[in-house]
């Protein structure tokens, strides 16, 4: 299982996460990113995910890998 979060004291509000994938990162009124509740577990990371993770420039997406217990 694979969790997804943003670390808010590394994002910059750049957006470049949103370009790669819009259907998984938001925005909040400050213009940061973070990932809707819905959005936060997964089997699998998608391929668009992975390449917003690996394109973020302050390294500020968080993913945890778990195994299932
Ligand atoms: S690309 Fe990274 S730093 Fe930029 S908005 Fe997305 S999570 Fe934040």
């Amino acid at each position: 299982m694979v969790t997804l979060s943003v670390d808010n004291t590394r994002c910059q509000g750049h957006a470049r996460c949103l370009a790669f994938a819009p259907e998984v990162f938001d925005f909040d009124d400050e213009g940061y990113a973070f990932v809707p509740e819905d959005k936060q577990i997964w089997d699998e990371l998608p391929e668009d995910v992975k390449q917003a993770v690996a394109n973020c420039p302050e390294r500020a997406i968080v993913v945890s890998e778990s195994s299932p217990s």
